[in-house]
C-alpha cells in the first residue's frame, strides 16, 4: 500500500459477516492520486478468522470508463493504478481480475497489478492436475518476468462500470465503456 494516507479512521469493532464475532474493524482513508483526484479507501477486517475486504471510491463521481495502457519498460513498474472491486483488469494473453463477490479494490501500481496476476498464476501452477496446465503457468510466470523488467511489451486494460478505476499515465488512452449489450 502507497505511504501518503492523509487521514485514517478506525471505527469500533463490529460483528464480522463471516464468522460473526465481533472482531470487525472497519477503516476508511483518504489519500491524494494525482490527476485522478481525492480518493476514498474502506477496509474491514476480522482479528478472528482473517476475513478482509477493501474498496476504493473516488471523491468525484466519475464516468463509467476503459483505461488501456501499453507497458513496454521497466519504469512502467510504477504508474499508479487505482482499481475498484467493480473492475476487470484485463492482460490479454496472460490473465484477468475480474469483479465479484471476492473482489478487492485497491491504489497500487503496475507491478502491484502484476504481482496479484503472478500469484494468481502460481496458485494454479501449484494445484494443477496434469503437466500441461502446470507448463503453460510456468511460461506465463516467465513472461511476467520479462514484462516486469521492459523485456517484452504487454497490454493492460482496466475497464470499471462505476469509473473508480484508473491507471495515471499521459500515455494510458481512457475511452467511453461501453455496456458490451449496447454494442453493434
Ligand atoms: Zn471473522
Amino acid at each position: 500500500m502507497p505511504e501518503e494516507e492523509l487521514k485514517e479512521q478506525e471505527s469500533e469493532q463490529q460483528a464480522c459477516p463471516l464468522c460473526r464475532e465481533k472482531t470487525l474493524i472497519l477503516t476508511e482513508r483518504e489519500t491524494e492520486v494525482p490527476y485522478f483526484g481525492k480518493v476514498l479507501l474502506f477496509s474491514m477486517t476480522c482479528n478472528s478468522c482473517k476475513y478482509h475486504m477493501a474498496d476504493v471510491e473516488a471523491a468525484d463521481q466519475k464516468e463509467p470508463a476503459k483505461y488501456e495502457f501499453e507497458i513496454s519498460r521497466e519504469e512502467d513498474m510504477e504508474v499508479r493504478v487505482v482499481k475498484s472491486a467493480q473492475a476487470t483488469v484485463n492482460l490479454p494473453h496472460v490473465a484477468s481480475i475480474t469483479p465479484g463477490p471476492a473482489a478487492q479494490g485497491y491504489v497500487t501500481n503496475i507491478e502491484g497489478i502484476l504481482n496479484r496476476v503472478k500469484y494468481q498464476i502460481e496458485t494454479a501452477r501449484d494445484t494443477a492436475e496434469d503437466d500441461e496446465d502446470r507448463k503453460k503457468a510456468k511460461n506465463l510466470l516467465k513472461k511476467i518476468l520479462n514484462i516486469t523488467w521492459g523485456k517484452e511489451k504487454q497490454k493492460l486494460i482496466i475497464e470499471d462500470p462505476s469509473g473508480n478505476s484508473a491507471i495515471i499515465s499521459d500515455r494510458a488512452v481512457k475511452s467511453a465503456f461501453k455496456v458490451k449489450n449496447a454494442e453493434k
